[in-house]
């Protein structure tokens, strides 16, 4: 894990947002990559406002940044008010009960503590509808609590021109004039590269700082994850045979063959296994790319080195799954899903070396 990459690509992001604020979401351990890490790093280079999911990860980040701000995206649930108060950690208030909830503990203990307002602009997913946020908009100086950001996010910014994007845009810098002196924040990582009107006053990133594709089309900023594997054994077998369980890639050639010490186990997506129909996932070995050959076991996985020399590879040497070239969206691609998923379902059972920052 390159902390240096991260905390190189916080600073892109906020050269190009300023004046807007660039916050960084760290939510599900920093894209898996380690909040105890990441989080430092991204405060050492000037990062101040952070997102996380849950209240758990806001208390967690709370001990390793005692002087940030902390948003929880995923807002209150009923009787937790108290426990992100304790904390300092600003809530998302997403749905009429939680801005009560929040405005009552406010009321009941003379405090009027910040809280973000999510309004829904068109994903459905989170936030109050356009009418309740107008509604809130007239009252909202009576709460008890003190609004510090009205916030909103984008379904598709991950598609270029995506006709949702551009209303939810509109929506928003509606819905934003109606509560004056409140900060706005609208953009994603995606969100932050597409120009000024989608930066409003905080930026959220979070893929791209991790080195993952924000826009179909727009390359990655730096790598973050370089990932490797021991090759445990080195083995022949002819032309015709099969490779892994279910036989599901026949030899066309006599082979050579790089066992490697990884798997499902250690989400490295079984999906991204090879078949005679569809070829799967690739590793650096020797300096060479070479192919997976049949499915990804839960504790290993086959690559296929007949084209390297016959010396290239032994026992205990490297491959590398991410990093020589290889990317996260590339290894996501072969296994059907999102970089965002390669790099949450990063294992457990990896050992895990941090670099710079
Ligand atoms: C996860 C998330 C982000 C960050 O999205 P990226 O696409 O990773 O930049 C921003 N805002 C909200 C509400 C999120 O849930």
């Amino acid at each position: 894990m390159d902390l240096s990459a991260i905390a190189d690509n916080w600073r892109t992001l906020a050269a190009l947002s300023a004046p807007a604020e660039c916050a960084a979401v760290v939510k599900a351990n920093a894209y898996g990559l380690g909040i105890d890490k990441v989080a430092p790093a991204l405060w050492r280079v000037g990062a101040r406002t952070f997102f996380v999911a849950h209240l758990k990860e806001a208390q967690q980040l709370r001990g390793l940044l005692p002087d940030a701000t902390i948003y929880a995206l995923n807002g209150l649930l009923p009787g937790t008010a108290g426990l992100f108060a304790a904390s300092d950690i600003r809530p998302v208030l997403g749905s009429a009960p939680e801005i009560g909830e929040w405005s009552d503990y406010c009321r009941d203990n003379s405090v009027s503590l910040p809280a973000a307002i999510h309004v829904d602009t068109g994903m459905h997913r989170l936030g109050i509808a356009l009418e309740e946020a107008a509604r809130l908009s007239e009252t909202y100086r009576m709460l008890g609590f003190t609004p510090s950001l009205i916030m909103s996010h984008l379904a598709c910014a991950d598609t270029p021109g995506h006709v949702l994007t551009a209303r939810q845009r509109l929506v928003f810098a509606d819905v934003v004039q109606r509560f004056p002196r409140v900060k706005a924040s609208l953009a994603n990582s995606a969100g932050t590269l597409m120009g000024r009107e989608f930066r409003f006053d905080l930026v959220r990133p979070g893929i791209f700082l991790y080195g993952g594709v924000a826009i179909t089309g727009v390359p990655p900023l730096r790598p973050v994850v370089r990932l490797e594997a021991k090759v445990i054994q080195v083995s022949t077998a002819p032309a015709g045979e099969t490779v892994g369980y279910g036989a599901t890639e026949r030899l066309s050639r006599d082979s050579r063959l790089a066992t490697v010490h990884i798997g499902y186990a250690d989400g490295f997506f079984r999906a991204a296994g090879s078949t005679d129909a569809r070829k799967g996932a690739e590793a650096v070995l020797a300096g060479r790319r070479c192919p997976l050959v049949g499915r990804i076991s839960m504790d290993l996985a086959t690559l296929d080195i007949t084209d390297l020399a016959p010396d290239a590879v032994m026992r205990g040497d490297t491959a590398v799954f991410l990093g020589e070239g290889i990317t996260v969206d590339e290894l996501a691609q072969k296994a059907g899903t999102i970089g965002y998923e390669v790099l949450t379902a990063l294992g457990g059972r990896y050992l895990r070396r941090y670099i710079g920052g």
